[in-house]
């Protein structure tokens, strides 16, 4: 089959392989024929690996010595069951109609697979399993025409390969929409004033869903290609944008003037992972408000005010990892689905029109990496 893979951690980009041979499925595992698959964020860093020690040192956590081996990667993706592993449809022949994942049925999948026995696991905190492997980076991904995921991690989105609710750009995209809904779930923004900082997709999503659910006032920060960026998160409802690729000065001042009854704003989403980000998080949120971390930094933060920003501050931290399993799924397909709310449209905003093919993927990652294109779909046959 064709696939994208990383051979070296320490030389950038990626090789397209034509013939590596299509993945045995194992007992309990699916092997799903791959529609279409979404670039996303830790796709460029991996992408681009040499410049960063943080993902060389995450790709490697599982490896004796350390050693890195080639691998597919790439984690958002749907596609059409081909094949169930020896045995799985008599194990589970109970599961009700319409959760029982068949052979031709449409299906995403979590790709984060927990251990099942740690104590986060068996407390109902799967999504923080201190053994996650995640495929994509720890195991081989769904940059490929073909790839195998364990029976209890894929997600049904039509039966029979219908696709009519969800198509699969959006199909493709679900791990990322994931993170924004679980991100928002764990905020109450109900009549609050929330800061997003980084308008990428996932604070793009962020912004559309707190418009959704009631927030009162929403600010939006970024620092690349911002034209674009923020007449989409105007679209989707966000009040201020602020372009802080120079200072976070107008930013800051706008809050001051508008939250001053407050000290702050209730509700800060960090979606940027940009270092500069996290001092205006703690600029920003009153006392006593609420600091959502999603972003990833890949350096440490050095020089960080602990004291001064969050203890005196009594601020409630928060990091969200990945999607509940499968709380927030569960969540996103009725948001999804809902006529009245009509999210799709908006979620089609943030992909690329044109979709690439594998062999395309030097001009594709060329253009996310350059910050012209924010998210954008390969499309396989
Ligand atoms: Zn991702
Ligand atoms: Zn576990």
């Amino acid at each position: 089959m064709k696939c994208l893979v990383k051979e070296s951690l320490s030389v950038d980009g990626l090789t397209l392989k034509q013939d590596v041979v299509v993945p045995k499925v194992k007992e309990d595992e699916v092997l799903i024929r791959v529609q279409a698959t979404c670039v996303c964020g830790t796709d460029k860093s991996i992408y681009l690996s040499s410049r960063s020690e943080g993902i060389q040192k995450e790709m490697r956590r599982y490896l004796p010595n350390g050693d890195f081996k080639p691998l597919v990667i790439g984690h958002e993706f749907c596609g059409i069951v081909e094949a169930l592993g020896p045995g799985i449809e008599e194990k589970f022949k109970d599961i009700p109609e319409e959760h029982k994942v068949q052979k031709g049925d449409y299906v995403t999948a979590e790709m984060h697979l927990s251990c099942g026995h740690c104590l986060q696991c068996r407390t109902g905190n799967e999504h923080i399993c201190t053994k996650v492997k995640v495929k994509g980076v720890h195991l081989d991904g769904c940059f490929a025409q073909y790839v195998c995921v364990p029976y209890k991690n894929v997600i049904l989105l039509g039966k029979d390969g219908d696709t009519s609710k969800i198509p699969p750009k959006i199909g493709s995209m679900l791990d990322a929409f994931g993170n924004a809904v679980h991100t928002v779930y764990e905020a109450d923004v109900r009549g609050k004033s929330v800061a997003i900082l980084g308008a990428g997709p996932l604070g793009l999503m962020a912004a559309m869903l707190c418009k959704e659910f009631g927030a009162a006032r929403i600010y939006l920060t970024e620092a690349v290609d911002t034209t674009r960026r923020f007449e989409l998160a105007t679209q989707f409802g966000v009040d201020q944008c602020f372009d802080v690729s120079k200072s976070s000065k107008e930013f800051l001042a706008s809050v001051e003037k508008n939250e001053s009854f407050a000290n702050g704003v209730d509700v800060v989403l960090e979606m940027s992972g940009s270092p500069s980000a996290y001092e205006d998080a703690f600029s920003v949120v009153k006392n006593g408000g609420e600091v959502l971390l999603l972003g990833i930094t890949r350096t440490p933060l050095k020089d960080f005010d602990i004291a001064g920003s969050v203890i005196w501050k009594g601020v409630n931290v928060k990091g969200i990892f990945g999607r509940k399993m499968f709380g927030t799924w569960e969540t996103m397909l009725r948001l999804l689905r809902s006529e009245r709310l009509d999210l799709q449209p908006k979620l089609l905003k943030i992909i690329t029109d044109k979709t690439y093919s594998l062999d395309q993927y030097e001009e594709a990652f060329g253009l996310l990496n350059g910050g012209k294109e924010m998210k954008l779909v390969f499309e396989l046959n």
